[in-house]
């Protein structure tokens, strides 16, 4: 049998195709410049079982594996290999299999959407704390457990998606499958704990970038969702970063989410509110200038919400010019961004205040809230030392926003936005891997890769040879053949 009738009998004709319209669709990733590549053929399992039919498969005809959640990958982590690629679309693998209730655990397969699971927990009383990344209505959990995602809500007191996983089904390169995370014991019936049998393997899958297996079967803490919340914003004119930071700092010293609630703290820069104003929209900034930030505080006793309310903003009026708001026709957005689910469309409007052509070329790092307002000038230098040639390309830079994690981290979001065009391509390219190398010789760390990422820090030599060399050994025990993803971090 030829490769497309085996993967065709494994799936059903329904769901392996080697169309080029079905093919095409799967070519690029969100960014504007990295090379389109059709995959050879689609397939979309259904379960773990087809899943290892696939993998080996691929053994046997020698041919990549892409696996592939809900595509918002923005590094080129989800765009085929080459021509000869399988991808592997996980999103009809979207069963939750298990919540349990009494262990505060639910159990999925990997292509579920961030959205629907939580939609369901919602019905329970329940959430993932973390809602996943801003893409969270389409991008898949086993996307968010191949980045170190965040940044959809609720990370400043969940921290990263990865955080909170608990246990994972793996299928390996060489077609086995493994469970990691407390069930890795054979009399351990349901999972609950991550650490634990010795050294934290479930660590070597979690931000892998899809290249070490692929994901089926994903088991997330979850948590009750409290009754109460409330939120403010406010503008900042002056020594804005340095400002943000003091406020932050203070705010952890006064306990941050275990004692204050925090459950989200934002920050948008002022270009980025310039952006919003000048597109109008968030209609109730009007013409504001300057920098804006906003908290949402969450509890289950509404005098706790209260006198949290009450701390948090006496330090924010400490550091802020002045509060927006009190509702959201005035200008705080916080009942919006919790109680409307926005942290999942604010996303969505910060990539488009360069107008519907223009994709993100994003360089999006974490570093300790510390080294924040360093990084940003840092940013923005570059911005205007790199002014002529962004012009050239049609493209622009800037920090768009700053996300709390929940201990000294911050994820700091920016990058360039830039079009399709042909001929500025390589010249994007160029930018993009030079504003890379600025922010991590800078001593930030990415927290999804891809492909364009793991070049930048494979090819700039920023692992030591140790680390390198036994990075690579690992990759070797997991996939053999150097089917899944190969290419990524030039393994
Ligand atoms: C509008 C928008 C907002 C965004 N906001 C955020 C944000 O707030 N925070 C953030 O961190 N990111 C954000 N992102 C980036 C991206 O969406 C996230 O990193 C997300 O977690 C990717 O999930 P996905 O299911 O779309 O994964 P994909 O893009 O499909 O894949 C991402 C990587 O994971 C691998 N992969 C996917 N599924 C599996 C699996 N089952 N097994 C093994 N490997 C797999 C792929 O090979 C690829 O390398 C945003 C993107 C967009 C477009």
């Amino acid at each position: 049998m030829e490769l497309y009738d085996e993967l065709a009998s494994i799936v059903g004709n329904m769901y392996c195709s080697a169309k080029d319209g079905d093919c095409v669709s799967y070519a690029r990733g969100l960014d504007p410049c990295l090379a389109e590549i059709s995959p050879k053929i689609v397939v979309r399992p259904r379960s773990t079982e087809e899943v290892v039919e696939i993998v080996k498969c691929a053994i046997k005809y020698n041919s990549p594996i892409l696996p592939r959640g809900g595509g918002c990958g923005l590094m080129g982590g989800v765009k085929p290999i080459n021509n000869e690629t399988i991808l592997v679309d996980m999103t009809r693998m979207d069963k939750i299999l298990n919540i349990d209730e009494d262990n505060h655990v639910v159990t999925t397969q990997a292509g579920i959407s961030w959205s629907r699971l939580n939609a369901v927990l919602f019905d329970k009383g329940y959430y993932t704390g973390n809602m996943g990344p801003g893409s969270g209505l389409n991008a898949a959990i086993g996307g968010g457990m191949s980045h170190h995602s965040g940044g959809g809500g609720g990370c400043a007191k969940y921290g990263k998606c990865t955080d909170n996983c608990v246990g994972l089904e793996v299928v390996l390169g060489n077609g086995d499958v493994i469970t990691l995370g407390s069930q890795a014991s054979k009399h351990v019936l349901k999972p609950f704990v991550r650490l634990g049998h010795g050294s934290d393997l479930m660590g070597i899958f979690l931000g892998d970038n899809g290249t070490m297996g692929i994901k089926t079967t994903v088991s997330l803490k979850i948590f009750p969702k409290p009754t109460y919340f409330g939120g403010k914003t406010f503008l900042i004119k002056d020594r804005i970063y340095e400002n943000v930071r003091d406020m932050i700092q203070e705010m952890m010293m006064k306990g941050w989410s275990k004692e204050l609630g925090i459950y989200d703290f934002f920050f948008t820069p002022p270009p980025s509110v310039a952006g919003v104003t000048m597109d109008n929209l968030i209609k109730s900034w009007g013409d504001i200038k300057g920098g804006v930030i906003f908290y949402v505080t969450e509890a289950f006793d509404d005098r706790v919400l209260e006198a949290n309310m009450e701390t948090l903003e006496k330090i924010a009026k400490k550091y802020s010019t002045r509060e927006l708001g009190p509702s959201p026709q005035q200008g705080n957005i916080t009942d919006w961004f919790y109680g409307e689910q926005g942290h999942w469309q604010v996303y969505h409007s910060l990539f488009s205040v360069m107008g519907p052509d223009y994709f993100p070329a994003t360089t999006e790092v974490m570093c300790p809230v510390s080294l924040m307002p360093d990084i940003i000038h840092k940013m923005d230098n570059w911005e205007r030392e790199h002014a002529d040639e962004l012009l050239e390309v049609d493209a622009e830079s800037g920090v768009s926003h700053v996300v709390m994690l929940n201990h000294n981290t911050c994820y700091i979001g920016g990058g360039l936005s830039a079009t399709h065009d042909e001929e500025f391509k390589q010249g994007v390219i160029d930018l993009w891997k030079d504003q890379f190398r600025l922010l991590l010789e800078s001593g930030c760390v990415l927290y999804m890769c891809g492909q364009i990422g793991s070049h930048v820090i494979v090819d700039s030599r920023y692992f030591s040879d140790e680390y390198y060399a036994f990075y690579k050994k690992i990759k070797k025990v997991c996939d053999p053949y150097n089917l899944i993803s190969p290419g990524k971090f030039r393994f």
